[in-house]
């Protein structure tokens, strides 16, 4: 068992007491153990705002390109350790482990390749200045500076260390220091991270602290130039959200939270073609990668009524190809669910979809790809709802697992755009479809809904990326039920770190402090 620590004020740290016990989710086997119990997390705060802010603010973006530049290559360089990690703690298979390790230091690239387009000074010009009276001399400008505050950032447990990464990358990017807490029963992971990270000591002091087990009192030592970014459920942000001292110094927020992500495959496309192809890919890997545990995956997919049998036939084909065990096992393509609370959500969820649709498809629910009894599995899931409504659970309940539900439409955009908005908002919605009018009409509606909306045609068929991977170059979040966050977007990114401010006054002078004129 390792004892996990905190690395808090410039230092590793341990709490008090026995903590939560991190396992092994195939095996059960403990690993770990975390605990932030009695640790100063307000000092840690202090320290974090007051030596690792100062730190941020003296460098230039390109100088804190050059960090990111360091931490990216400091995690690539021990991801072969890493991967083995998300195996063990993640029950992630090898390439669960890959997307998320490779989405850590491939961000964190992208926002050190974003900061040679930024200004090479301190100060972000936010658009063109503004004559304001009759001489051009009178004259406004939007810039964007650092909060003198800490970026605190709680993780979801799903993605250890692109979570850690991604956050990290744009805060620190824009000059604000960062507090990290992942999730604690995969913590494993993006403890491993800092680890490096601290031994590479590519940071400057206090730019980066990390917070390893429950959040404690964290969020009481929030003023009012923190920003707290939080990944994970709805209910959990509400509440966080909602804290005292939060609303008491109207903190910045952000969240992303749960989201029923869709497909919707066009009544165009064909049978046997590339296009279908990608569409019922993408639904599959999106059961099986990850255990169906990513914020992105496709939980409804929207089918023309007279395509079905032939999508569901496809589907179960490859899903009848998933060979669910320990991810250790060289075999296996789907491993566990992360805990045993999360097996029995997943159950239970799948128990509510089964209200209102019936299972088409089901994995078997022992294989000979674990030990016998042990691990917390769930078979894959593919359900049917033939009759569907804005309130069944299949537009309301998130089901964090290897589970979907295929619901049948009369093949018109507008009616996709429609149900797929039962889903209240959300991360991402793929629409499959060459047919423009379809298109516009898909696309449109389900934009006011969504972050991200992916459109698959027969010309990028076979380049087009997954919809449920998220790119450093385009927002991820989404309205209502996603949290209505938004993060990355590669410059958009900085905007929830960085205070816009008008300044008004002598052009000349606005020109030398917005960096536009040499001082
Ligand atoms: P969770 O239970 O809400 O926990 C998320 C994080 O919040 C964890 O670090 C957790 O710490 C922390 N936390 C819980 N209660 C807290 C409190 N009172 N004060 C401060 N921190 C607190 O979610 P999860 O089970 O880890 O993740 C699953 C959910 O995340 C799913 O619903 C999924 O959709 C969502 N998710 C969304 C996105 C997205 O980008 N939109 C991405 C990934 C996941 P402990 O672990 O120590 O309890």
């Amino acid at each position: 068992m390792i004892d996990l620590r905190s690395h808090l004020s410039g230092k590793w740290v341990r709490g008090a007491g026995a903590g939560t016990t991190l396992v092994n989710p195939a095996t059960e086997e403990p690993l770990a153990s975390a605990t932030t119990e009695g640790l100063d997390l307000g000092a840690a705060m202090r320290f974090a705002r007051d030596v690792g802010g100062a730190s941020l603010r003296a460098m230039t973006f390109r100088q804190r390109g050059a960090v990111l530049r360091e931490m990216s290559k400091a995690i690539h360089a021990r991801r072969d350790a890493l991967i083995d990690v998300a195996i063990q703690n993640g029950g992630n298979t090898r390439s669960d482990a890959k997307f998320d390790i490779d989405g850590a230091w491939g961000t964190l690239a992208a926002y050190a390749d974003l900061s040679a387009e930024l200004p090479d000074g301190k100060v972000l010009p936010d658009g063109d200045g503004v004559q304001l009276g009759r001489s051009p001399r009178l004259f406004g400008q939007h810039v964007r500076v650092p909060r003198h505050g800490v970026a605190v950032h709680v993780n979801a447990f799903n993605f250890p260390a692109w979570g850690l990464a991604e956050k990290a990358a744009c805060a620190l990017l824009a000059g604000m220091p960062v507090v990290s807490k992942p999730g604690t029963s995969t913590a494993l992971l993006a403890y491993r991270i800092m680890e490096l990270l601290v031994d590479a000591a590519v940071l400057p002091e206090g730019a980066l602290s990390f917070v390893c087990g429950g959040a404690g009192d964290l969020l009481d030592h929030v003023g009012g130039q923190d920003v707290l970014a939080f990944t994970g459920g709805s209910s959990t942000g509400r509440s966080l959200r909602g804290g005292k001292a939060v609303l008491a110094h109207s903190v910045r927020v952000n969240v992303e939270a749960d989201s029923l992500n869709a497909a919707v495959l066009g009544p165009d496309v064909e049978a046997g073609s590339d296009l279908l192809g990608l569409f019922v890919g993408d639904v599959a890997r999106d059961m099986q990668q990850k255990t169906g545990q990513k914020c992105t995956a496709i939980r409804r997919v929207y089918v023309p009524k007279d395509r079905l049998a032939e999508v569901i036939e496809l589907l179960v084909e490859r899903l009848a190809a998933i060979r669910m065990g320990d991810p250790a096992r060289e075999e296996v393509n789907m491993g566990p669910v992360a805990t045993s609370a999360q097996r029995r959500d997943v159950l239970a969820g799948i128990a509510m979809l089964e209200q209102v649709a019936r299972v088409v498809h089901r994995g078997p629910a022992e294989t000979a790809h674990h030990a016998a009894g042990k691990g917390y599995f769930v078979p894959a899931t593919l359900l049917l709802s033939e009759s569907p409504s804005g309130d069944d659970a299949v537009h309301t309940h998130e089901v964090f697992g290897p589970v979907a539900t295929l619901v049948p439409y009369d093949g018109t955009g507008e009616a996709a755009a429609r149900l797929v908005s039962w889903g209240g908002g959300g991360l991402v919605t793929s629409v499959y479809s060459d047919d423009r009018p379809f298109l516009s009409a898909a696309v449109l509606g389900l934009a006011p809904f969504h972050g991200r909306v992916t459109i698959g045609s027969s010309k990028i068929a076979q380049q087009a990326l997954p919809p449920g991977m998220v790119l450093p170059q385009l927002i991820h979040g989404g309205p209502g039920r996603a949290g209505s966050g938004e993060e990355l977007g590669g410059r958009r990114g900085l905007d929830f770190y960085t205070q816009r401010v008008a300044l008004q006054g002598d052009r000349a002078i606005l020109e030398v402090l917005s960096g536009a004129r040499a001082g």
